[in-house]
């Protein structure tokens, strides 16, 4: 008797065990392949599993399992590649593997609806089938005909190959050879086609050339190019060898902010068929866009961190641009990293990886220079732009106004009168970070967090930037009915209004999350933008993000301080980042570019840096001290927290944890804390951490495993939740 091992989307880190469902016939659960659906009882509910294997014999004596209630699938939905790739992600990560599962597939599905392709069952010629010579299958002369009728034609309909005499059983033949695949035609397939790129410059050209040599196998890329280098235009054409293979090219993109121009290039390159996964896509919209991946219509598919995880067809390429990017780590849940994901399915799926960006990270950078991945480096701007000039505004006694020290606003409107743009960088929203009683100093605070609530004026609301609590803006004070409240600090919105004031000939707009929460209002603020009218931008880390301003000649950050005193060991290598990509937004379409970095402490080493050396430099140095430190990618980490409304109990549990774990620490690892973290109170919960530091990827994984498990044994904690993250981006 048969048992079937199913993934479950529960909290529960392991795989549960169901006896087949009635009515299949043995021959029937010999044949199922793992990745089909499956409806099954769980608890008081009926749930849709993922079968993971299918054993002889389960954990459980064969009368203590239940059986399933629905075979939903005859084939598996995501392929094989992208099941292990999940298990990898739940193993690596210590995530329950249904719920890594269930971002394999869209909403529908995973709630157990019918998958019901567009077009018909079909059948096409897997990358070996292709390769095959003719007569390469004497002894079987149906699997050889088959053979000879997909290669002529490339994929063909179940029906039209049944009239030519050919069954299933032929087929499925040819399929465990690894010949054939099984398709679902529609009849929107066709052939991708590209217009003519750009006259590649020679290192554009050198890259292009040996990442598109190393498609059809595995093959790691880091794409170190400074802004503007015509990165893209690399990936364009390596897409266009991959199209003219028939494989299909996976795009990931660190923000939607980002994906219009994007997009619009793509399109204006290829005559294909693209599909574009973001947040704003409705289940519907997404579901088709998934099929169109999955049966390989789509040719290029574009996507933000999740995107990672759609099935493909044909999968020929993977592009991880801004590879550094934060945002494709997730911070919450399942918390992986899209880009290291990324790298694991381009090993599972035989295929090339690139990861581009100006600033890689250290991981991708050590990497690169360790050998283990290929390095190629685009050190000078493309087109016309040359890289823009930095310089430190000394704000020390300056008289400020909305931010703005006077070099900083002569800067601006010389700027503005020669007929360009400026691009402002704040990193704060709101109109001012507290609100202050000027009788009695009360601020403030968000119920929830140790933090105080910003204020937003226009929506006449107090808000907490780390739990989304709101409140009304009081009139009087609170404490002592004081009616004279003021506010400290600046945001976006204030500077909004101070650069209308001093600047009333030029419009002045502001992007960031408030302003731009729908799609529509940031398409049109970039076309307005791109008419290339002279304007003020004013944004937060949004605007670093990839855009291409031609118009842009001077780029300021405002408050370059709040980047400096960062408690995290990252904290430089993201300061260089960001001022980097920021300022990666001047002169990019042959004006002179300038940028204008103001501080209050203009001899900081880490400014600095930044003004004598580039960031390619700069990174090799902080790599280079990492290895000193044994910290990241020297050295791995991963951090257990504790989420718990009372904080002693939270800091015990952390403590138990230690103390069980530490005789069983792999060599060379260590534990630091409990801490607490940061931000200690977020929501209501009190925060605490424990981190273990290993030398090497092995006792790493060793070490997490072991925390796990000793987390997992331990009684539970009532009101107290805690999770484990591997490579931890932020100690917060
Ligand atoms: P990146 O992605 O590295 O920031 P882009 O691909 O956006 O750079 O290129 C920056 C600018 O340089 C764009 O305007 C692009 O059209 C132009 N460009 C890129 N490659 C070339 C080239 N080989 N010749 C001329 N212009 C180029
Ligand atoms: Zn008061
Ligand atoms: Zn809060």
């Amino acid at each position: 008797m048969s048992v079937l091992r199913l993934a479950i989307p529960t909290p529960l880190r392991r795989l549960f065990d169901y006896l087949p469902p009635p009515g299949l016939s043995a021959e029937d659960i010999a044949a199922l392949e793992p990745g089909v659906r499956l409806r099954v009882p769980f608890g008081h509910r009926e749930v849709t599993g993922i079968l993971v294997a299918v054993l002889n014999e389960g954990e459980l004596a064969h009368d203590q399992l239940k059986p399933a209630l629905a075979l939903l699938d005859h084939e598996p939905l995501p392929g094989r590649a992208l099941l292990d790739l999940c298990l990898w992600a739940a193993d690596y990560y210590h995530h329950p593997a249904g719920e890594v599962l269930s971002l394999a597939f869209p909403t529908h599905l995973r709630r157990g609806a019918p998958h019901q392709p567009a077009g018909e069952p079909g059948w096409t010629l897997s990358q070996r089938g292709k390769g095959l010579p003719e007569g390469a299958l004497p002894r079987s002369p149906r699997q050889s005909q088959a053979l000879g009728l997909l290669q002529k034609s490339g994929a063909l309909s179940q029906a039209r190959l049944r009239r030519e005499g050919i069954s299933t059983a032929v087929l499925r033949a040819l399929r465990d050879k690894d010949l054939v695949a099984p398709c679902t035609l529609a009849p929107q397939h066709f052939e991708a086609s590209a217009r003519d790129g750009l006259k590649l410059n020679p290192d554009q050209q050198r890259a292009v050339r040996s990442m598109a040599a190393s498609l059809g196998a595995f093959h790691c890329h880091l794409l170190e190019g400074v802004t503007g280098s015509g990165k893209t235009e690399v990936y364009l054409q390596l897409i266009d060898a991959c199209l003219q293979r028939g494989l299909q090219a996976l795009v990931l993109i660190p923000e939607i902010g980002l994906t219009p121009q994007t997009l619009a290039r793509f399109e204006q390159r290829f005559d294909a068929e693209i599909v574009v996964f973001h947040s704003g896509l409705g289940d519907s919209r997404r579901l088709q866009a998934w099929e169109a991946a999955r049966d390989g219509r789509a040719h290029i598919v574009i996507g933000t961190r999740s995107a990672v995880f759609t099935p493909l067809q044909r999968p020929g390429l993977i592009i991880v641009d801004e590879e550094h990017d934060l945002a494709f780590k997730q911070q919450d849940g399942f918390r992986y990293s899209a880009r290291d994901v990324a790298v694991k399915r381009a090993q599972l799926q035989a295929c090339p990886v690139v990861l581009g960006s100006a600033t890689p990270s250290l991981e991708s950078l050590n990497n690169a220079l360790s050998g283990r991945y290929q390095h190629h480096r685009l050190p000078q701007r493309a087109g016309r732009g040359a890289l823009p000039r930095l310089e430190v505004l000394d704000i020390r006694r300056q008289a400020l106004t909305g931010g703005l020290s006077p070099d900083l606003q002569q800067a601006l409107r010389a700027t503005l009168e020669r007929g360009e743009q400026a691009l402002l960088f704040l990193n704060r929203r709101g109109y001012a970070p507290s609100l202050i009683c000027h009788d009695c100093g009360w601020t403030a605070q968000c119920a929830g967090c140790d933090a105080r609530l910003t204020l937003h004026r226009r929506a006449q609301r107090l808000r907490c930037h780390h739990c989304g609590a709101s409140a009304a803006v009081p009139r009087t004070c609170p404490e002592c009915q004081g009616d004279r409240l003021l506010t400290r600090g600046l945001g976006t919105e204030q500077a909004e209004e101070s650069l209308r004031q001093l600047l009333p000939r030029w419009p002045v707009y502001r992007v960031d999350s408030d302003s731009t929460a729908r799609r529509e209002a940031l398409l049109k603020l970039l076309d307005e933008i791109n008419r290339g009218e002279p304007c003020v931008l004013l944004g937060t880390q949004m605007l670093a993000k990839g855009h291409h301003f031609p118009a842009v000649s001077l780029v300021a950050v405002m408050d370059a301080d709040a980047l400096l005193f960062s408690a995290d060991f990252r904290g430089e290598e993201r300061m260089a980042q960001l001022l980097t990509q920021v300022a990666g937004r001047a002169g990019r379409d042959g004006l002179p570019g300038l940028v204008l970095l103001q501080s209050h402490y203009p001899d900081h080493p880490a400014l600095q840096a930044l003004l004598r050396e580039d960031y390619g430099t700069r990174a090799r140095h902080l790599l280079e001290q990492r290895h000193q430190q044994g910290l990241p990618p020297a050295g791995h980490l991963a951090l257990v927290r504790s989420d718990c409304a009372d904080a002693a109990r939270g800091e015990q549990f952390l403590a138990d944890v230690r103390r069980q774990a530490q005789p069983q620490l792999p060599a060379g690892s260590s534990l630091v804390g409990p801490l607490p973290a940061p931000l200690h109170r977020r929501a209501g919960l009190y925060r605490s951490q424990l981190l273990l530091s290993s030398p090497s990827r092995t006792a790493a994984r060793a070490g997490a495993a072991l925390l796990v498990a000793t987390a997992e044994a331990m009684p539970r904690v009532n009101g107290c939740h805690w999770s484990l993250e591997v490579d931890p981006q932020e100690l917060g």
